[in-house]
């Protein structure tokens, strides 16, 4: 194996719990450039004994890479999270599989964190020239493919589903709407769509088998486990960031590959528009979930940014970030003594720059949690939601 930078097997700690928080206060104040958005380099490290981290350009706004983390064993070679369906990207994860001293044919396994394109895109790409499996959990869904999954029933793995069959229903947030259309709380869809990208949602919905899409092999359920490495993972189901995302834990070695569930310096975006009712219910109890691994993690593996210790730390400033959240959304409401959209009740949680479509559909993950715990009452007016503290 070549141009590797071996570190200690046994992960030493790169971040102490105080510069967590202390990267945690900067964020929201004096706004550095954060890990997360770092161009990707490449360099390989090793994480691990048998885990390698390589990184993948992406260009999403707030993100330049993607880690692309590869798990050997007599094999040959897991890919976890082979980043976005472009020439660019696969042409850097072969030379990142070159430079570890690892031929394309000894892929033999795709790791897929979450139905986000920036950690699947590359997987068909992988599947095709390799035949490796590709291993998901089992709710794995593309955005625009609603026949997915085929041979499971949802209703098994994600709690309180939104029933996707009633198009009327109003509490439906869900597929088969495109994001240029009205948004289930009654705001704008996104802007700027061109006519050839609609019309390439249009017939990927229609005809989903015509994009070639990744398909898994393996679905995993929440505590099974699969060998990777030379040694067995444990599948823990983190619902929140997606309702299919999945993170992988290795107790031997303390690791936990965590996608983009907790990341080291930015929050994931939670989407109202997933599909259960309560996204950020579900990814309050996911970040539970992982903190209570406590010690037993020694190193978590982000999809974005650096590796870091003290999961259980991060996994709870995340989650008091929301709480915050929740608060100044019950104050603002408090002042304003009337029902608001949900656009409006957006400019108090996000900044001018961080509005749109996106920040509504946050703000509606949230507005929502309040109502379903019973703290906010929601009435709607010409077919915009309003939000009031209830009683
Ligand atoms: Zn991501």
């Amino acid at each position: 194996m070549t141009d590797v930078t071996r570190l200690h097997s046994n992960v030493p700690p790169r971040r102490s719990r105080d510069d967590v928080g202390t990267v945690l206060r900067m964020t929201e104040t004096a706004r550095p450039r954060r890990q997360e958005q770092e161009r990707a380099t490449a360099e390989i490290s090793e994480l691990a004994p048998n885990v390698l981290r390589s990184q993948l350009p992406i260009e999403i706004p707030g993100l330049g890479h993607v880690n692309c983390y590869l798990l050997e064993d007599e094999r040959g070679v897991a890919v976890v999270d082979p980043g976005l369906p472009t020439k660019d990207s696969y042409a850097a994860l072969r030379q990142r599989l070159t430079s570890a001293g690892i031929p394309l044919r000894r892929v033999h396994t795709v790791v897929v964190t979450h139905s986000h394109i920036d950690h699947f895109g590359g997987a068909g790409w992988l599947q095709r020239e390799t035949g490796a499996e590709l291993i998901t959990h089992q709710a794995f869904r593309l955005m625009w493919d609603p026949t997915e999954p085929p041979d499971v029933d949802v209703d098994d793995v994600i709690e309180d589903p939104v029933d996707a069959e009633l198009p009327d229903d109003p509490e439906r947030h869900h597929v088969r709407r495109y994001p240029w259309q009205t948004t289930p709380w009654g705001g704008p869809g996104i802007d700027g769509i061109s006519l050839r990208r609609r019309m390439w949602f249009r017939a990927g919905q229609r005809f989903p088998r015509l994009r070639r899409s990744p398909r898994p092999t393996i679905r995993l359920a929440d505590a099974q486990t699969i060998s990777l490495a030379g040694r067995d993972w444990v599948a823990v189901h983190t619902p929140g960031h997606t309702d299919d995302h999945l993170c992988l834990f290795d107790p031997e070695h303390g690791l936990m590959l965590c996608g983009d569930h907790v990341l080291p310096t930015i929050t994931p975006h939670i989407s109202g528009l997933g599909t259960s009712h309560d996204p950020l219910g579900l990814f309050f109890r996911s970040l539970d979930k992982v903190a209570d691994y406590g010690d037993a993690v020694r190193l978590a593996l982000p999809a974005h940014g650096h590796p870091f210790t003290d999961l259980a730390g991060r996994a709870a400033a995340i989650k008091e970030h929301h709480v915050h959240r929740l608060q100044r959304l019950r104050e603002a409401s408090s002042e304003l003594g009337r029902p608001a959209s949900v656009m409006h009740m957006s400019t108090v949680l996000f900044s001018p720059r961080a509005q749109g479509a996106m920040a509504d559909s946050e703000t509606f993950a949230h507005l929502e949690h309040l109502r379903l715990t019973g703290e906010m009452d929601r009435r709607q007016r010409d077919g915009v939601f309003e939000y009031v503290l209830a009683g």
